[in-house]
């Protein structure tokens, strides 16, 4: 068999499921960006501040606990360790 005949046979293919990747890629892509434009609680990355340091971090990446939102678990903690009473 020719051996460039193996090779753009090859390069066919590879060519192939590149663009195929890249159509996924796109689809998946739109599909998530109308997700977020769709989602109201989003509203393009909502800001919190952190009770412990007030420092103003994206909801997504906050964290909730007892109705108060925190930029690390470490912050977290602290405050839950402060709310202790006192024995
Ligand atoms: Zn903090």
């Amino acid at each position: 068999m020719n051996l460039l005949l193996i090779r753009l046979i090859i390069f066919g293919l590879l060519l192939f499921a590149g663009l195929k990747l890249y159509r996924m890629y796109r689809a998946w892509k739109l599909e998530r960006e109308e997700l977020l434009e769709n989602d109201p609680d989003q509203e393009g990355g909502k800001m919190v501040r952190c009770t412990w340091c007030q420092v103003h971090v994206p909801e997504t990446e906050a964290l909730r606990d007892k109705g108060e939102w925190f930029c690390s678990s470490a912050h977290r903690d602290r405050y839950l360790e402060e709310q202790k009473p006192d024995d």
